[in-house]
């Protein structure tokens, strides 16, 4: 079993038996890598996740898949978690070449047809929910970068297969079944292998970060509960390994679930005491709350991360204002939040 000093290091890790967790390079992100899990069938590979479609990251796959006697024409197919680029497009790079079988879950759906409608109108879908947190400042920046932000539509062709819930998947000589866990977006899964002990779990239960909760194409209605519902039925399951999709691998999925819970719940406090001090917007909100594990300043963010805080903000005061402990109106278009009492 690996033992990571830097989770980061190119190379194919062998995790359990028939399953290596090889980390792709993300250039200019954050997150500093991306996990994806090689899984030994037989006849091919599975994979768990593609990484995104980036000439260093092909290399990367490439070499690590090597040094385990395998190409990547040896992919049958993709398992992918959620529709983010950082998870999908190489997925649909690599089906292009060799033919491999890409699944996505079902939820995704609507996030796909709203990529392929913003690369045809030129409107960004994300202005409006903006417009909603009181953010003008980075609605002007969006609408300023216009259309040359929006994505290569080619990297978000349509999967092979949707998942649905609790499909179970044709995997020789194992038995890993897809479950919805709509949150970080709505249609992410992650993957069980009950009888190994395994939870691939994309970005659902990440060990070092809490994953965004409501950046989308599509926004839901409550991201942050239907996370926490999520969060929930992964820690009803047996406590299984975590693999994640950026981060080392850890032992205990439940460990971390409680850690979420619990950030949440302090972060639902917190935004509840800034509305009642009367910060009345998400995006006035935000500008009061320490942001990352070191506290940093709103001000002090780029403007992207700026955007992430701001829909992570609404996320948190939506599910206030559905438990009765905020009260919400909308005026003008923004929504504006007062304490429940008020
Ligand atoms: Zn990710």
């Amino acid at each position: 079993m690996e033992h990571p000093q830097d989770w980061t290091e190119p190379g194919a890790h062998q995790v359990a038996p028939g399953v290596y967790r090889i980390p792709l390079p993300l250039p200019h992100d954050g997150l500093r890598a991306v996990n994806v899990y090689a899984i030994e069938t037989g006849a091919d590979l599975a994979l768990v996740d593609g990484g995104w479609a980036l000439d260093e990251s092909r290399q990367r796959l490439e070499s690590a898949l090597r040094s385990i006697g395998r190409t990547v024409s040896d992919i049958g197919r993709f398992l992918v978690t959620h529709v983010h680029r950082d998870h999908y497009t190489q997925a649909v790079a690599i089906r292009r070449e060799f033919g491999s079988k890409v699944s996505l879950g079902i939820g995704e759906k609507p996030a796909l047809e709203a990529i392929s409608e913003a690369v045809r109108t030129g409107e960004n879908p994300q202005l409006p929910l903006l417009r909603k947190a009181g953010a003008e400042p980075l609605v002007a920046w969006l609408e300023q970068l216009g259309s040359s932000d929006i994505p290569d539509l080619s990297n978000w062709e349509p999967p092979d297969e949707w998942l649905t819930e609790d499909s179970m998947l044709a995997v020789p000589g194992r038995e890993i079944q897809a479950v919805p866990t709509p949150g970080h977006t709505q249609g992410h899964v992650v993957f069980t292998d009950l009888s190994n002990g395994l939870l691939f779990a994309g970005d659902h239960v990440l060990p070092h970060i809490t994953p965004s909760i409501g950046f989308e194409m599509v926004p839901a209605e409550q991201p942050l509960g239907d996370f926490l519902n999520s969060l929930a039925r992964v820690r009803a399951m047996p406590d299984l390994r975590l693999l994640p999709a950026h981060g080392p691998v850890t032992d205990s999925t439940h460990a971390r679930v409680d850690q979420l819970v619990a950030h949440h719940d302090e972060r639902l406090a917190q935004c509840r005491a800034v509305v009642e001090s009367g910060r009345d917007t998400a995006y006035r909100a935000a500008e009061e709350l320490p942001w990352t594990r070191r506290r940093r300043r709103f001000a002090d963010l780029d403007v992207f991360n700026q955007f992430l805080a701001v829909t992570e903000t609404m996320a948190h005061l939506e599910l206030l204002a559905a438990r009765g402990e905020l009260r919400r109106e909308t005026h003008d278009g923004v929504r504006r939040y007062t304490a429940a009492g008020g």
